[in-house]
Parts: C-alpha cells; structure tokens; sequence
C-alpha cells in the first residue's frame, strides 16, 4: 500500500466535515453516507491505479462532501418542471393539458390536506356515493339524468364498452375508428373491452342504412365516434347522431355518442367555432355521452359517462369502474371547474383554457412589444414581432385555429435547434416551435410575464459544436 491511502479521509472525517454536514442536514444520514462511501470506493480505485496521487487529507474530506452534495442535488432535481408553454397549442397534451382554475386549485389542495365528505352524508350519517356531488352539478348543467366519473375519457370509453356490450356487437362507421395521441384506438379499445367491433359504411361515406343493415340479435349497442384529430372533406356523409337515434329507438338499443372534447357552452361567443355540447349531443337522443375534463372543459384529467340513469348505473355498478375511479383531488377540482359554468358570463376571466382562447389579438401585440427588446438583449439576436395563429391542441377543432402574435427569432439550420435548445434550459423552460427558419414564442399562453422577464439574464447558448 502506498502514501496515497494512508491519507485517505475515514467515512467519519468527510461526514463531520462542512459539506458532509450541510448534505446530511438536506437529504439526511442515510443517504449521505451511502454517497460518500461510494465516494471514497472511487477515490480508493484511482490511488490504486495511480499510487502516486496522493490527496490531501482534509482536502479529500470536503471534496467527497461537497461531491454527495452534487449528487443528492441532482437525484432530487425534480422531473415534473413548470414551463412556460409558448407553443401556439393550448391544450397541449405534452405539456398537461388544462390549467386549474384558482378555485379548482383550491378545491384540490383542501382536499389534500383534510378529511371530506367523498362517500359520506353528512345528513344520515351513512354511506353515500363517491360522484353524486359532481353528478348533481353535470345534470344541472347539461340535463342528463344520470352521470358516472372515471380516470379519463379513454377509461370512459373502456367502462361503457364492457359495460354494454362485453361478448357482443358494437357498431360503429369506417370513418370514425379514431386514433388519439398515445394509442387511444377505438379497435384496440373495443378489443380490450370484449366486445366485438362491426365497422359499417366507408371511410367518407356512411348512411344510415348501413348501420340498418348491421343491426342483428347480436348487436349490443350503436356507436357515434367524434373524428377529434382528423377531418373527412369532399364526397363525404356522415351519418348524424339524431339519425342514429331513430335507428337506435326502433330497434330498442343504446346509442353512444364519444364527443372527446367535453363542450358545455357555445364556444363561438369566445371567437372559436361552435363546436357540438354535449347539451347538443344528449337532445339528438344519445343515450350516453363521453367526454373528457381536461380538454375544452379546462377541468382536470377526468373522463365523464352522462345520460340514461339505467345505462349510467350499468357503468357504475361494473367491476371496472372500481379500477377507473377519481381521487378525492380530482373530483373537488372538477366540482369547483363545473361551478363555473353556471355564470357563463364571468367564464372567460376565471378558466385559465377559455382566458387563454379568448385572449386579444392587441392584447397579445402590446404583450410582444413589452417582451421584444429584453429578448434581444438576453439572446443578443434580432427578434421580429409576428402574427402567427394558435391551435387549440388535444383533438379538440382539429382545423380551427386562432390568430395569435408571437416574438419571432430566425435562425437558420442547425442555428434554430440550439437556440430552442437554449430557451427549453432557462430555469423556467420555455417551450416554443420551430417553423420555417425561426424560433417562434407564441405568446397566447404566456400567464406570468414577470417571471418569464426575470429569468432572461440566465439565458446562454452553447457554442456549435
Ligand atoms: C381525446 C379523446 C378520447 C380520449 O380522451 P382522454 O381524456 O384523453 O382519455 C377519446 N375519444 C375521443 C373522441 C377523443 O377526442
């Protein structure tokens, strides 16, 4: 044995010394002295490898402490970072979808912190229903008899599927066997929920004679399909849910309408097309409607199942829905999103979605100029002002878009990765787009300017490699 391990620091040397102690103080003894053993094996590794080495005692000691601070402080980072989403997509799915509202969060976190009345009346004393508090509010709000809360709009699906139509038919158009993002497919789906899937039709044409044709003694249920990320343009019938539903009446079989984008308010009152509520939908004679809480609905993640109390029910009591349930969390904040929707009116200043959707084109263009010259000076790069348009995002108006202004960086090739690369590693990253040689910040959904001003200085680019 050489020079080198005789001054080596023991374990007990780096834990005492200041960054050991700072380290165990943070993230505890346990942890810290596991690191620093793993520290000190390394250390042992070098010297034998080069005897010569040898360390300084107290140096080696607060090196290995400093060193399992780093370490800890980098396994603690958390994954779940806050960003500012200047993509042009609202609801992005990537990025989390809806943001709460304020009373949503409020709803949350007191949900969090203290017991509450989930599956209890507080007037009998007794066991009471974990969604009837939400189910009251969405019959309120939309005029359905009955309605069953799930983990999200896919679970809805699933849960209906199994529900209705385990072991038999369910028939659907060729023009509407969907595919959302992160393999949601609706033949997949049916699969999984045992039923076996009867595509009628064509791929832009569908009437209702087709479905007629399908209808037989194993037919379990009709199914309408919203095409949420597509659009089928030029020689096209579509076959409509009022339609579906006099097929459905005669032949005394449910109708299912998946609208996806859980629409409650007319949206062209906010600019945006009018899109089919799920009011629409259940007045067209859908038997049950699904749609999720955290797109348009601007709630959180949560998949709805409304309409005819027997149907509902058959979900509720079916083994999945215990599988596909909502958390205490989730349910007050849906309860406090729904609140909203009885004053229309102030609908626009309290969720956080429809506030963005609604945001001004002038609005958005004084924001732009405010924002313009600090992120010149932090990029040192010329930045344009632009009119660009938004998306809506999650499937929901796949087509329609809004006008919207965005601070424009160009870059060219290569040049614009890195200065994107660049913006996503500011302390709070800034995820914009590329398009068409340029960095583009869409500042639609920019909700703290301050913020994101106050962290420019930190802004650096690497140089090309
Ligand atoms: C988005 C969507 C779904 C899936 O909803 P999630 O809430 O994302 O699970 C299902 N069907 C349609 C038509 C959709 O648009």
């Amino acid at each position: 044995m050489g020079q080198g391990f005789a001054n080596l620091p023991s374990v007990d040397e780096v834990l005492r010394g200041p960054a050991g102690q700072l380290c165990s103080a943070r993230f505890g003894h346990a942890a810290t002295l596991s690191e620093v053993r793993a520290g000190l094996e390394a250390l042992r590794a070098r010297l034998r490898a080069d005897p010569a080495a040898a360390p300084d005692r107290s140096a080696a000691a607060e090196g290995l402490g400093r060193q399992a601070l780093a370490a800890l402080e980098r396994a603690d980072a958390s994954r779940m970072v806050r960003v500012f989403n200047l993509t042009g997509t609202v609801l992005h799915t990537n990025l989390g979808r809806a943001i709460y509202a304020d009373s949503a969060v409020e709803a949350a976190t007191r949900a969090m912190r203290h017991p509450l009345a989930l599956e209890y009346d507080l007037e009998s004393g007794r066991r009471g229903q974990r969604d009837d508090a939400v189910q009251q509010l969405v019959s309120e709000l939309t005029g359905a008899e009955d309605a069953c809360l799930v983990n999200n709009n896919a679970a809805a699906v699933l849960l209906v599927l199994a529900a209705l139509g385990q072991g038999r038919e369910t028939i659907v158009s060729r023009g509407e066997l969907i595919e959302i993002g992160g393999s949601f497919r609706m033949p997949a789906i049916m699969e999984a929920a045992g039923t076996r899937l009867r595509e009628v039709g064509t791929t832009n044409r569908t009437h209702p004679q087709d479905y007629a044709g399908a209808i037989g003694p194993q037919t379990a249920l009709l199914m309408k399909v919203h095409t949420s990320n597509y659009l089928i343009q030029g020689f096209t019938r579509e076959t409509t849910t009022a339609e579906l539903a006099l097929l459905a009446r005669e032949a005394g079989l449910p109708l299912v309408d998946d609208l996806g984008s859980g629409t409650l308010v007319d949206l062209s009152r906010w600019g945006l097309a009018r899109e089919r509520t799920v009011q629409d939908a259940l007045r067209d004679g859908a038997d049950l409607v699904t749609f999720s809480g955290d797109k348009l609905l601007g709630g959180p993640q949560a998949g709805f199942i409304v309409g005819r109390r027997d149907l509902v029910r058959a979900c509720a009591s079916h083994p999945i829905k215990r599988a596909v349930r909502l958390d205490k969390v989730r349910l007050a904040a849906l309860e406090a999103t729904l609140k909203l929707y009885r004053d229309p009116d102030r609908l626009a200043e309290r969720l956080p979605t429809l506030a963005a959707f609604a945001r001004g084109v002038e609005d958005l263009r004084a924001l732009a100029a405010r924002l313009a010259p600090a992120v010149a000076a932090a990029t040192g790069r010329a930045v344009e002002i632009a009119e660009t348009r938004s998306q809506i995002g999650s499937g929901a108006l796949p087509l329609e878009t809004i006008p919207s202004i965005a601070l424009c960086l160009p870059a060219a090739g290569g040049e614009a990765d890195r200065l994107a690369v660049a913006f996503r590693r500011l302390p709070i990253p800034v995820v914009g787009r590329l398009e068409g040689g340029a960095v583009l910040l869409d500042l639609r959904c920019l909700d703290d300017e301050d913020a994101f001003v106050a962290q420019l200085p930190a802004f650096g680019m690497e140089a090309p490699c």
